[in-house]
């Protein structure tokens, strides 16, 4: 099955991709992630997407394209992926529609007035990825699932955070009519406990 994770920043999407990806068997790709890894270990492809990423804004459509576009390819990818953080544009969905096929887009919807607390709360598990919320963590510093410290992102904070937010709307949002006249789109309320969420996009999914 190929999957898509759609949402603004902080509707869960990383959340629920870590389960998705458990539960069909398929590999986990964030191109967020692919990003920071990049950046961590300075190639130039991180070089340049860090001055993107910095801003809130996103790193040029060629760039994220020919990173999914070889992804893809791996053998891992055979029978299905879960792309968490791509397409991001209409450009990006149009090129991955040329080299590979979409069977649902889960488009998890959150209102805009709760993304901020969300994501300038967020802890991310340095070594697994896990999204963790301060507000749950009862102080807690380590992964729970593999024990590595839990980071703040660099671009989670606030002023970032609303230029992400702004970007979204005006450059991702549209994918949910370019996928709705695809006729592959699953609305997902996320506005609900983890758990729930996570058993209405199964349901859906079948
Ligand atoms: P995204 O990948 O869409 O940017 P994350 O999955 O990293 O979002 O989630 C952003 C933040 O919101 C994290 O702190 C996460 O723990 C929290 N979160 C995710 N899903 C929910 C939910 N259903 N209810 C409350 N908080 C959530
Ligand atoms: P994420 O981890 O999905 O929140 O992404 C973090 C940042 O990486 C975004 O704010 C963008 O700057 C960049 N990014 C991730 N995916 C893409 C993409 N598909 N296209 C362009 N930029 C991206």
């Amino acid at each position: 099955m190929n999957l898509i994770l759609l949402g603004a920043p902080g509707a869960g999407k990383g959340t629920q991709a870590v389960r998705l990806a458990q539960k069909y068997s398929i590999p986990h790709i964030s191109t967020g992630s692919i990003f920071r890894s990049k950046i961590k270990s300075q190639t130039p492809i991180g070089i340049v997407a860090k001055s993107y990423i910095d801003k809130g804004q996103l790193v040029p459509d060629e760039v994220a394209i020919q990173i999914v576009e070889e992804r893809l390819e791996k053998e891992d990818c055979k029978n299905g992926f879960l792309l968490d953080g791509f397409p991001r544009t209409v450009r990006q969905a149009e090129a991955l529609d040329e080299f590979s096929h979409v069977d649902a887009v889960v488009n998890i919807a959150v209102p805009l007035n709760k993304l901020l607390k969300r994501i300038t709360g967020r802890r991310t598990c340095s070594k697994c990825g896990e999204s963790y919320h301060i507000d749950y963590l009862n102080g807690k510093t380590t992964c729970a699932k593999c024990g590595a410290d839990l980071i703040q992102r660099e671009d989670d904070n606030e002023q970032t955070v609303t230029s992400r937010l702004d970007v979204y709307q005006k450059q991702t949002a549209p994918l949910i009519d370019y996928y709705t006249k695809k006729g592959v789109i699953i609305n997902i309320d996320g506005d609900g406990d983890i758990e729930k969420v996570f058993s209405s996009i199964c349901e859906k999914l079948g």
